[in-house]
């Protein structure tokens, strides 16, 4: 039968691990065709091959949303294999917490490199397709994946938390420039989740922090969150779920 997702067309970046495959993969289950975007390669086919098993359909374009010229090589292989999409969730995305005074500015400009400026990357690219499809009486949305951080202070992690304040921050605001032209806009943010975001901390004493965290809460998995990103994009076209908090219920 019919599904909700069925002939929508996502693209979904950081789709190699955590939230974004999981999303990519519940996305797929229900009918959606769908674009994994991410750096490792392996993992891209890897999903697209367990997509494909299950009688999804999947295109894996690895790809990195800090480079212009890798965004726009994607845009130009996903309108040849697929044409347009109408739905794009912005999960990719890089935690690196150590206090300011270090003053580590690799990982400041990773940070914004990748949530912020990939996600705007990724916008500039596929923004047109939803006012498109939109435009044609279809359903659109845009999802991006912020976090609890963007509002809650946590020590050390200043520069991520300003990163996902400014995803938050972009998402209401592009919110009032698509949605009068019929384009939904979701700003989730998550609380713990579990996924690979930690694994890539170097700062021994604040993984370790973070880790008791996990243990002492407890955790979203990833498939929490992506069956929120399914439930928003399956509303009736005139309902927008503007923003979303969700957090393991431990979690103060
Ligand atoms: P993961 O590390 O498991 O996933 C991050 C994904 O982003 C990976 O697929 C990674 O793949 C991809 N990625 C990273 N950098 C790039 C890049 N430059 N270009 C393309 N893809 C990239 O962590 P999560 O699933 O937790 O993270 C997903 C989003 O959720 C992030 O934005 C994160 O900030 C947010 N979030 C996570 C929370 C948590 O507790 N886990 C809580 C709140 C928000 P690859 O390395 O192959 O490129």
């Amino acid at each position: 039968g019919r599904t909700a997702l069925e002939g929508r067309t996502a693209l979904v970046t950081g789709a190699a691990s955590g939230i974004g495959e999981a999303t990519a993969r519940l996305l797929a289950g229900r009918g959606a065709r769908v674009v994994l975007v991410a750096r490792r390669a392996e993992r891209l086919a890897e999903l697209a091959g367990k997509i494909e098993a299950d009688g999804g359909s999947a295109l894996a374009l690895t790809a990195d949303v800090t480079g212009q010229a890798s965004v726009d090589a994607v845009a130009e292989r996903v309108r040849a294999a697929y044409g347009r999409v109408d739905l794009v969730v912005n999960a990719a995305g890089v935690m690196f917490p150590n206090p300011v005074t270090e003053g580590r500015t690799d990982e400041w400009q990773r940070m914004l490199d990748t949530n912020v400026a990939g996600a705007l990357r990724i916008i500039r690219a596929f923004t047109p397709d939803l006012i498109a499809a939109a435009g044609e009486g279809g359903t659109a949305d845009l999802v991006n994946i912020s976090s609890i951080a963007a509002h809650t202070a946590f020590p050390h992690y200043a520069v991520y938390g300003a990163t996902k304040a400014a995803l938050t921050y972009l998402s209401e605001s592009l919110r009032t420039e698509l949605g009068p032209r019929g384009v939904r806009v979701t700003n989730i943010e998550p609380g713990l989740t579990e996924t690979e975001l930690r694994g890539h901390i170097d700062n021994e004493e604040l993984s370790g922090e973070l880790d008791g965290m996990f243990d002492a809460i407890g955790s979203l998995a990833s498939d929490d969150v992506a069956d929120l990103i399914a439930y928003v994009a399956s509303r009736p076209r005139h309902v927008n779920l503007r923003q979303l908090v969700v957090l393991p219920t431990r979690q103060a």
